[in-house]
């Protein structure tokens, strides 16, 4: 360990661009072991880890690496799962640079410790070695019904199968995973490592429920009286129009439908009105991960040109540093400060813009720049401006209390107001990262068992 003056801090190898924006594979390798312990071995065990108290699961970084620099693979696994509910795929998606990266000692002055690759590396050898994550088989005689398979749901049903506790999983699409299956693309989260955590859900016991839509299909009534708790986990996918003219037009889509029309070709599903962007000029309005995620996918979709519109500048971008780069290497041209004012005629009229003092929020503010409109030629516009909470009418009709953008209301133990009911993620939280979904799934599969004892 501490070698961190001797060993610079190295990401894993990305595939050649060329090659990469010919498919939906995923763009970086894994570590091999002798990388994985060398870039392991520069981390300096902080007595009061930042990492560790930064990540959202609290995940025991330093000993994993400490494992992983010592070779000892099965300890790091098992240490690493026991934290985290798929830490494979957070090592991949997490936008480690906000977490647990940026708060490393050694990010300001050698380079943090790569974590997140490290992360990965861990569970994918050990996965190849024959480890898997362990379950119980004790029962402890309760059963919770999840409402959802998001990255929220996986987390709750995880923690509560490895408490003993029954779970039977409620999602209406016709596979499972939510956004981890339809809204992250495969070139970063390629989708056998989120239906293997599923099978592995399923073989220890869980009982999955696909095309099932609760409040059509199945009602949250006989949810609530059927099972001791009930968690929902149904995320915020509500995509947002920013209210110009023109913004319903037919040429004009939300980034979620677009990703998950794309998803379903993949995966060789008919798609209804499929969104083909080939040989098409393509904008994407807005500056965090999911639109790197549209504009990526543009690209590999064969459009002619892809453009990047945001109203801030690059360093106010709120997504993942490495997600910009991947796209500008892949070819998206950027064109910071400007806000879009209307569509038409297969243009979008925009309006300069530019950054002033830091505001309330604690970021720099915008303002528009007076007399500075002028136009973009544009076959397909794509809104990637956030997401909102949907009002299912189970979730009309539950009574619970919401709060004014339609998310559940909870308290500390993720209870709603309904005592036997729980709820986290995106729909208590509104659209947030994967990781905070995770352990919101997490600790909340903790206060269900803890009301069991009750
Ligand atoms: Fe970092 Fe995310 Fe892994 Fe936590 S889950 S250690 S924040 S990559």
């Amino acid at each position: 360990m501490l070698n961190f003056t001797k060993v610079d801090r190295v990401n894993p190898l990305k595939r050649g661009v060329m090659e990469r924006i010919k498919d939906f594979k995923e763009v970086y390798t894994v570590f091999d072991k002798h990388k994985a312990a060398e870039q392991s071995e520069r981390c300096i065990g902080c007595g009061d880890p930042y990492c560790h108290n930064k990540c959202p699961l609290h995940n025991i970084i330093p000993a994993w690496l400490k494992q992983t620099a010592n070779n000892d693979l099965e300890l790091a696994f098992n240490i690493s799962n026991e934290t985290s509910p798929f830490p494979e795929i957070l090592g991949r998606i997490c936008p480690q640079d906000v977490l647990c990266e940026g708060d490393c000692t050694l990010n300001d002055t050698h380079g943090a410790i790569t974590i997140g690759s490290i992360e990965t590396h861990i569970s994918e050898k050990g996965f190849e070695k024959g480890l898997k994550p362990k379950f119980t088989k004790t029962k402890i005689g309760k059963k919770v019904a999840i409402i959802g398979s998001g990255p929220a749901g996986i987390s709750a049903a995880t923690f509560l199968l490895r408490a003993g506790v029954d779970v039977e999983m409620f999602e209406r699409a016709n596979r499972a995973g939510g956004l981890l299956t339809y809204g992250i693309p495969g070139f970063k989260l390629e989708k056998e490592r989120v239906k293997r955590r599923i099978d592995w859900l399923i073989d220890a016991g869980m009982t999955l429920h696909t095309n099932c839509e609760i409040g059509k299909d199945k009602s949250f009534d006989d949810l609530e009286n059927t099972f001791d708790a009930v968690f929902i986990g149904i995320g915020a996918t509500k995509g947002r129009y920013p209210g110009i003219d023109g913004e319903k037009d037919p040429n004009v889509h939300l980034s979620m439908e677009f990703l998950t029309k794309i998803q379903k070709r993949n995966f060789g599903e008919d798609v209804e009105n499929f969104i083909d962007v080939k040989d098409k000029n393509i904008l994407v309005v807005g500056g965090g991960d999911t639109a790197m995620d549209c504009l990526r996918t543009s690209v590999r979709e064969g459009a002619k040109s892809v453009k990047c519109l945001y109203r801030r500048d690059e360093k106010n971008m709120p997504g993942s540093k490495k997600e910009v780069i991947n796209s500008k290497e892949e070819g998206v041209e950027f064109i910071f400060n400007v806000s879009p004012l209307s569509i038409q005629n297969n243009q979008m009229k925009l309006i300069r813009t530019q950054m002033t003092q830091i505001n309330s929020t604690g970021r720099q503010g915008v303002e528009i720049i007076e007399g500075s409109e002028y136009n973009e030629p544009a076959d397909i516009i794509i809104f990637a401006l956030g997401f909102e909470q949907e009002l299912p009418q189970f979730l009309q009709d539950s009574k619970l209390e919401l709060d004014k953008w339609n998310g559940i209301v909870t308290n500390e133990k993720f209870q709603t107001s309904k005592t036997t009911i729980y709820s986290g993620g995106d729909s208590v939280r509104g659209a947030n990262l994967a990781v905070r979904a995770a352990a919101d799934g997490k600790n909340a599969a903790k206060e269900i068992v803890e009301g069991f004892k009750l």
